[in-house]
């Protein structure tokens, strides 16, 4: 692959287009980072088409917030991976910035062949995701040491089809979560953040929790930047420090060992 849209016409899946790519090639595949539990960072694709309303993501790597969902490709993250890994050690967070299983993973598979080269060397790995598709790859993560970090921030799929409008619904998460935990995968899920949608919901979203097998639950407040309290503000949306106050609670007497997001 080369840089430029065009090229994209060698992957034959047409029916699987739902979103904008432009394949590019990345000068390194791996960073530092700062991420508490994560050595290195891996993100195989730049932007995200989740389009998550809350995203903070675009002013962290100050992109425009309609860019991010024109989705990079790193063609060539795989062989710069396998180069960059020789007198590197620790756990490589994949999907720091944005999200390693989204639509594109689909047809590129660079989050799949990543994985192949980090498990043929025995890395510790660290995926964060808001979609299901992470089942294709439960055989490599089953493999090797790691943990797994899933995305739930309701039940109720008109609001998540509102507020994260490109990512599988809820039930889909949870049913990755399952898997996951039945493959006896390291995995917690992620609520975050906690929106006020929650309130008076949240017995049944914690019993929806808790019924997929997950023993640990990280929580997030609404993480509010500038440009994206000017958005939710416009549609009226906001976090609730009460429903997390009360999940937390509900989770905890479930017995999932609960904490805050980093
Ligand atoms: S999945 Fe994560 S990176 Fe992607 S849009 Fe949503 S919050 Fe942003």
């Amino acid at each position: 692959m080369t840089e430029g849209t065009a090229e994209l016409i060698e992957f034959v899946n047409r029916d699987a287009w739902d979103g904008v790519y432009h394949v590019v090639q990345c000068r390194r595949a791996l960073s530092p980072s700062g991420l508490p539990g994560i050595d290195y960072a891996l993100n195989p694709y730049g932007g995200c088409e989740h389009g998550c309303i809350y995203c903070y993501a675009p002013e962290v790597t100050h992109t425009d917030w309609q860019e991010w969902r024109v989705v990079r490709v790193k063609a060539n993250v795989v062989t710069r991976l396998a180069a960059e890994l020789p007198g590197i050690s620790g756990t490589i967070g994949i999907g720091t910035v944005t999200d390693p299983y989204q639509g594109a993973e689909k047809r590129f598979q660079l989050t799949r062949r990543c994985l192949e080269v980090l498990r043929d060397r025995g890395y510790r790995t660290h995926i964060h995701t808001k979609s299901d598709l992470i089942l294709r790859d439960l055989d490599l993560i089953a493999a090797g040491p790691g943990e797994v970090g899933v995305t739930v921030t309701g039940l109720n799929e008109n609001r998540s089809k509102i507020t994260e409008p490109g990512a599988p619904l809820p039930a889909r998460r949870l049913e990755a979560l399952r898997q996951l935990s039945a493959a006896s995968v390291d995995c917690y899920v992620l609520i975050g953040p906690v929106l006020d949608h929650l309130e008076g919901h949240e017995e049944e979203f914690c019993d929806a929790v808790a019924a997929t097998g997950v023993k640990r639950a990280c929580l997030d407040a609404l993480n509010l930047r500038p440009q994206l309290e000017a958005r939710l503000g416009r549609m009226g949306i906001c976090g609730s420090e009460r429903a997390r106050e009360r999940i937390w609670e509900l989770l905890t007497a479930a017995g999932l060992k609960v904490q805050n997001v980093f």
